[in-house]
């Protein structure tokens, strides 16, 4: 084996690649973990809904990681950006990938395993993107305790944003959807206004920073002040790499896997929230999940060697 060539390349730094590195460097099998730098929740302080991780600034949380990798020798991390994966031989034999650099460096790996998570887009309502992490959120299960007790708005008209509010309602003292682009249909109005919520038609113009939340401005001139408000994002991969490999899709765009995180390709993995497997609806997406199928596609790739280094039959 080559200097530069590793049992298995890890691309991406998130919840998801550090636990696979974690998991393969255990088991002493040397590992490259390839890190651009940038994480889903960049836009955010704190990290919630994690046992013993509660609060924790996703900074912190990457650190302590780091740290732990650090003290196993066959375990190396790279902050470099990777530009392309393609098979190098028969990948199905073990013959692995070729995993060029956005500076030109080529490694090779045995397995590649792609935690390259999703990005989101958001509503182009003036002011909103600058709130995101804040006071803007997508996730009660994230960010929704936070704003307890406060006026919590919702921004949007299909059935996405009718589950946010009531998902929302037991924890705000008043719940608004702001209908925005469109009114909602009777008996979804008469589902929430039952449930306590209000419902707001007309388009909102802007969101910006008040004292305590933010000032939501209406067309008609109005504006409200909340404490928090959700949205709806748009997912879409942060990277090319399904694409360029032509795994297997599933109709929201993300990586179809099996529970061991194998997609299409013999020899591709992939973790986290850029990859679910097709009995949900979406990926789970959240940094425990994401460490979770990083253990499992880290200990599914050590297994793929096992049977490639050791044919024989006790190993099928
Ligand atoms: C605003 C916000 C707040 C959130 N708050 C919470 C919360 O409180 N609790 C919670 O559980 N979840 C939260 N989430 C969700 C959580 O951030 C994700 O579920 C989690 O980060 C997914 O981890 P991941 O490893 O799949 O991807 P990411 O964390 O996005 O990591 C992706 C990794 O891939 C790397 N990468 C991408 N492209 C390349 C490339 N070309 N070359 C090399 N590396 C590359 C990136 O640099 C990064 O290291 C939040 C999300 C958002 C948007």
């Amino acid at each position: 084996m080559t200097q530069s060539e590793y049992d298995v390349v890890v691309v991406g730094g998130g919840p998801a690649g550090l636990q696979a590195a974690l998991t393969i460097g255990r088991v002493h099998r040397s590992v490259l973990l390839l890190d651009a730098g940038t994480y889903r929740n960049d836009p955010t302080d704190h990290l919630h809904n994690f046992i013993t991780r509660d609060g924790t600034p996703p900074a912190q949380f990457r650190a302590e990681a780091h740290r732990e990798l650090a003290t196993y020798d066959t375990v190396t991390v790279r902050s470099e950006a990777v530009a392309t994966v393609a098979p190098t031989g028969d990948n199905a034999a073990g013959d692995g990938f070729t995993v060029t650099l956005a500076s030109g460096t080529q490694v090779l790996g045995r397995r590649v395993l792609l935690a390259t998570g999703v990005r989101d887009t958001l509503p182009t309502t003036p002011g909103l993107a600058d709130l995101f992490g804040s006071v803007v959120a997508h996730c009660p299960f994230c960010h929704g305790h936070e704003y307890a007790g406060g006026h919590v708005a919702v921004l949007g008209n299909g059935p996405h944003a009718s589950r946010l509010a009531l998902l929302v309602a037991p924890i705000a003292s008043r719940v608004s959807v702001l209908t925005d682009t469109g009114p909602l249909d009777a008996p979804t109005v008469s589902l929430l206004e039952g449930a306590g919520i209000f419902v707001r038609d007309g388009a909102v113009t802007g969101v910006a920073a008040a004292d305590s939340g933010a000032r939501v401005s209406f067309a008609d001139g109005d504006d409200e002040e909340v404490i928090g408000m959700f949205v709806t994002t748009a997912l879409h991969q942060a990277a090319p790499f399904a694409d360029q490999l032509g795994l297997a899709l599933l109709p929201s765009g993300g990586i179809e896997v099996d529970m061991m995180g194998r997609t299409s390709l013999p020899g591709v993995y992939a973790a986290g929230d850029l990859a679910y497997v097709a009995a949900l609806p979406m990926a789970f997406a959240s940094v425990l999940t994401a460490a979770a199928a990083g253990m499992a596609a880290g200990a599914a790739c050590v297994g793929d060697l096992l049977m490639i280094d050791h044919p024989a039959p006790v190993m099928a």
